[in-house]
């Protein structure tokens, strides 16, 4: 018990999971310590101590100190036992994010080493530097990604676990154009585009995250909801900085709730497919918007397109805005 606290308090410094928890502090000295506002009570001049070698906090307003079990039991009011339960948690989570990182770092580093992921993007008119290096789109090219991680320290257990690797130990992703799904900024998972013949896309198992770019975009009174990556993309490049992504024509619950978070106008770009799959979606969610007191316009693509198809052929921006325009209530 005593070792695996020990390793536990290693994983997850005193410091870092107050900083996690929004504590600010300034350095008190040349030395490890830190100081900042006590967040056990109520003060207007820092009186809270973090010693960050020791791993240890003393609060000179409340003289409540101690280390990182410590701080949990009071802060959240919890016994010791649940005190370390919870951080168990909190440090496989951290352990998770991070390998997440990770990999879309190594997905980032791939994409231009293999030409083949770069003329596919090319197809798709995807051009912007900038806008690949924000969305940070990457390349898995499958069979080397579990041996990075392996060399960093990571588990396989733990790859395992996120579904970066699959039950047979392999790469889960290959010959894909990585995106990656975040929620609160944080990354949850991958959305991989075949350049193959392989299924056209896939998710890793978990949830899809926040729609795409949603921190930038809920600013604006009136936004452009499409259905996949590369419509977004080609959104962007044409200068409609409003336009986010739900991945697929179904919302999951959190990201219908983001659409209404206030009061403003969707713009529902669906594809127009010959079997009208997208417009039925489009519409059924129109409605659902609409019950919540969200203004819907429907925009209407040419037969046979979505977005991408319509910029990659030649659309231009001003023909796009004319059919914003024209977009039925
Ligand atoms: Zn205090």
């Amino acid at each position: 018990m005593g070792e695996d606290l020990e390793k536990l308090k290693q994983q997850l410094p005193l410091l870092d999971y107050l900083r996690c928890q929004n504590w600010t502090g300034r350095p008190a000295s040349q030395g490890p310590e830190f100081v900042g506002l006590c967040p056990l009570h109520s003060e207007t001049r820092p009186s809270f101590y973090v010693n960050a070698r020791k791993n240890l906090f003393y609060c000179h307003g409340c003289g409540q100190g101690g280390d990182l079990i410590r701080f949990v039991e009071l802060s959240q009011h919890l016994s010791f036992r649940q005190s370390v339960t919870y951080l168990e948690q909190q440090s496989a989570l951290v352990d998770h994010e991070a390998v997440l990182r990770q990999a879309s770092a190594f997905y980032q580093q791939q994409l231009d080493r293999y030409p083949e992921a770069r003329r596919y993007l090319e197809r798709r008119g995807v051009r912007d530097p900038a806008l690949i290096q924000e969305l940070q789109i990457g390349y898995a090219p499958g069979g080397s990604l579990r041996r990075h991680l392996l060399a960093r320290g990571y588990s396989l257990d733990l790859l395992r676990r996120t579904g970066l690797v699959n039950p047979q130990g392999r790469d889960a992703l290959y010959q894909r154009l990585v995106f990656p799904c975040c929620q609160d900024s944080r990354i949850v998972n991958f959305y991989g585009r075949s350049i193959g013949t392989g299924f056209a896309h896939r998710f890793l198992p978990g949830a899809k995250g926040d729609l795409v770019a949603w921190e930038s975009v809920r600013q604006f009174p009136s936004v452009i909801l499409v259905e996949g990556m590369f419509d977004l993309v080609v959104l962007r490049q044409a200068g409609f900085r409003n336009a986010t992504c739900s991945l697929g024509t179904h919302l999951t619950a959190d990201q219908f709730q983001q659409l209404c978070d206030r009061p403003r106008t969707v713009y529902l770009t669906f594809d127009v497919d010959a079997n009208g799959s997208g417009q039925q979606a489009a519409q059924a969610l129109a409605h659902r918007l609409r019950a919540q007191g969200i203004t819907t316009r429907r925009v209407l693509l040419p037969p046979g397109h979505d977005p991408n198809s319509f910029f990659v052929q030649g659309g231009d921006p001003r023909q796009f805005q004319s059919l914003l325009e024209a977009a039925p209530l």
